[in-house]
């Protein structure tokens, strides 16, 4: 049985008028203080490129470099080097940005990385660069940090690794009905446009948030049933209908991180099977989920870039 879906009744401008956290692009971390992170980053950026920088560095760095053979998972590996759970995890997600990483990383791949022991204990844990050899190929990811001071890992061409976006909130088995302008709705008999896209998924299916934001309306709405809609990085909303439920704890005006579970898939409201009403709103205007383009890249300014590059340079030699 195809699920239909009359989401499209309710006007998103309704949740959307309601007050809008501020969700900035510059405020990556709300939880880290901007005057303590500032300093951190002056001086990791100092470290990197002492030649390039007027300023002096505060302690040279004092760069080792460790070595470990892939046996049983890549986490082992980089456990065994003293990296920290939550820079591993991070370093997977890296590494398999790399199209010919992205299973994962296999027995008998070898990997290498450069800490820097000057630094601070955070910083030991938080390898510079990681190495992985596989057969002829390296594949390298180099450490960048944001003006918050947060952690990225960048490929040596200084292309982001790390996505800001995802295009899919859950894993979904097909899309049941597209995004249109107009379409014929089987339940009013009505041609309508269709504001968002349905994926098809059994009901308890976790639904992710696919950026970080604020929730702005969690609730019910007629048509939409149990719906989520978050306010994301600008120009960007998202909008998630017919849940069964919400995760615990969620209300209005919660951050959610990238990859949370916000809630499960359901058929509350005006829905004929289960599946997941997805939306994407750009300047408050809908557009295909399936298609619209998303921020991908979290790009190095000029100046962070040749910064970089003279980074790589040098840690690339020691890898
Ligand atoms: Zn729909």
């Amino acid at each position: 049985m195809s699920s239909v879906c009359a989401a499209y009744l309710v006007s998103h401008e309704r949740a959307a008028r309601t007050d809008e956290p501020d969700v900035s692009l510059v405020s990556k971390d709300s939880s880290r203080p901007a005057a303590a992170a500032s300093p951190a980053a002056a001086s990791s950026a100092a470290d990197a490129a002492p030649g390039a920088s007027g300023a002096p560095a505060t302690k040279p760095p004092a760069f080792t470099v460790k070595k470990a053979s892939i046996e049983h998972s890549f986490a082992a590996a980089a456990q065994s080097m003293g990296v920290d759970a939550g820079t591993t995890a991070m370093l997977a997600r890296a590494l398999r940005s790399d199209p010919s990483l992205s299973r994962d990383l296999q027995p008998g791949d070898r990997v290498s990385a450069v800490f820097d022991e000057s630094s601070d204990s955070q910083a030991a844990r938080e390898p510079l660069a990681v190495r992985v050899v596989r057969g002829a190929t390296a594949h390298d990811v180099y450490l960048h940090k944001d003006l918050q001071g947060k952690p990225f890992y960048y490929s040596k061409d200084g292309a982001s690794t790390n996505p800001s976006f995802e295009r899919y909130p859950l894993d979904f088995t097909r899309v049941s009905s597209d995004f249109s302008l107009r379409r014929f709705d089987p339940v009013l008999h009505r041609w309508q446009s269709h504001d968002g896209v349905d994926l098809a998924a059994p009901i308890g299916t976790p639904v992710h948030a696919t950026a970080r934001g604020v929730v702005r309306f969690i609730g019910r709405q007629t048509g939409y049933g149990k719906v989520i809609v978050i306010q994301n990085p600008p120009p960007y909303s998202t909008t998630f209908a017919h849940l069964s439920r919400f995760a615990n704890g969620l209300r209005r005006g919660s951050r959610v991180s990238r990859d949370q579970v916000i809630g499960y898939v359901g058929e509350t409201g005006w829905a004929t099977g289960p599946h997941l009403h997805y939306e994407v709103h750009v300047h408050h205007a809908p557009h295909d989920p399936l298609t619209v383009e998303l921020p991908q890249k979290t790009p190095l300014q000029a100046a962070e870039m040749q910064q970089f590059k003279a980074r790589v340079a040098q840690l690339s030699a020691l890898l």
